[in-house]
């Protein structure tokens, strides 16, 4: 059987990833930790969030508001 769980994609492996310019090519940000992407939603807003970035989902999830 198969293991459905679910695999973190960082910015350092991401092909969207300039390593050159050290930037996300598409302006996203995927912060590592639950607090930093809370921070960063409230400084940035949700929609700066990465898809990869893990708490993201949740964030959009209008019963955790
Ligand atoms: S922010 Fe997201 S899309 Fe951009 S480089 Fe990082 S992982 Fe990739």
């Amino acid at each position: 059987m198969e293991t459905q769980g679910i695999r973190r994609v960082t910015c350092a492996r991401c092909r969207l990833y300039d390593r050159l310019a050290r930037r996300c090519t598409i302006g996203k940000v995927n912060p590592r930790t639950k607090l930093d992407t809370y921070e960063t939603a409230r400084l940035l807003g949700v929609r700066a969030l990465c898809a990869f970035n893990l708490y993201r989902e949740k964030m959009l999830d209008p019963v955790c508001k």
